[in-house]
């Protein structure tokens, strides 16, 4: 298990602060949501994070170690993204399997570790498919598999499953809660549904113009809301 913590964090384009100062601590085996709508900085956090973009202050602990400056590809994080980038001509093995062989591990090992995993997801026996055979909802089985298979300590999600239907959306949420908790994998869960995070969470960050309105558990958020922003946001079901 895993602690993130975030001190300070901004980003700024164009000399516009569009992640201001964000102060987070997540702690070992918790499912936390970023919640907040269109353009309130939620995926900029989440790629800061995952070492995709550059902070312009503030800093990264994981496990309190500072990882700001480190490259994506030797941090500790995991991140799965609303559109899945995977290589629809390979098959769901060579996908999930590619990281693995890139630290060069042994042949069986990769091998073990891509069924279990596979396992997990629930799509055990689906390794030799073509990703362009999957449906959707698969194919983001088949992303988070992707991140799984590395062991992040952190995994980073990104309003994963945004393109799918309500039902599937739904059973999706359901089965990487399940996952999340088995695993005790500390995660950061972003969407721009109130529903979603009620749902999942075990704490909400509530956003705004790249600024913290709210940290709450989602009976106190609902219950409490510690301003306007936040009781509207959260007030509106959709
Ligand atoms: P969210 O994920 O909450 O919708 P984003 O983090 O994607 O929000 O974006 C926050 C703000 O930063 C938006 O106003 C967006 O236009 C701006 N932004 C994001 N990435 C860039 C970029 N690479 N260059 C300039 N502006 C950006
Ligand atoms: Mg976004």
């Amino acid at each position: 298990m895993a602690r993130l913590t975030l001190s300070g964090l901004t980003k700024s384009f164009g000399g516009l602060d569009v992640v201001k100062a964000v102060d987070l601590e997540v702690t070992d085996g918790e499912l936390v949501c970023l919640l907040g709508p269109s353009g309130s900085g939620k995926s900029t956090i989440l790629r800061m994070i995952g070492g995709f973009e550059g902070p312009s202050g503030g800093a990264i602990r994981i496990d309190g170690e500072d990882v700001t400056a480190v490259p994506p590809e030797r941090r500790p994080t995991g991140m799965v993204f609303q559109s899945h980038a995977l290589w629809s001509h390979m098959d769901v093995f060579a996908n999930i399997a590619f990281g693995l062989k890139l630290r060069h591990l042994p042949r069986a090992e990769i091998r073990s570790k891509v069924e279990a995993v596979l396992e997990l997801v629930g799509l055990a026996g689906y390794g030799s498919r073509r990703v362009w055979q999957l449906s959707g909802g698969q194919q983001q089985r088949v992303a988070i598999a992707r991140s799984l298979v590395l062991e992040p300590k952190i995994l980073l999600l990104d309003e994963p499953f945004a393109s799918l239907d309500q039902h599937l959306r739904e059973r999706l949420r359901e089965e990487v809660r399940d996952i999340q908790q088995r695993l005790g994998i500390t995660t950061l869960f972003v969407t721009h549904g109130q529903d979603e995070a009620l749902a999942l969470a075990d704490r909400i960050v509530v956003l705004k113009d790249g600024a913290i309105e709210q940290t709450d558990r989602p009976s106190a958020l609902y219950r409490r809301p510690a301003t306007r922003f936040v009781a509207g946001f959260i007030g509106h079901m959709n």
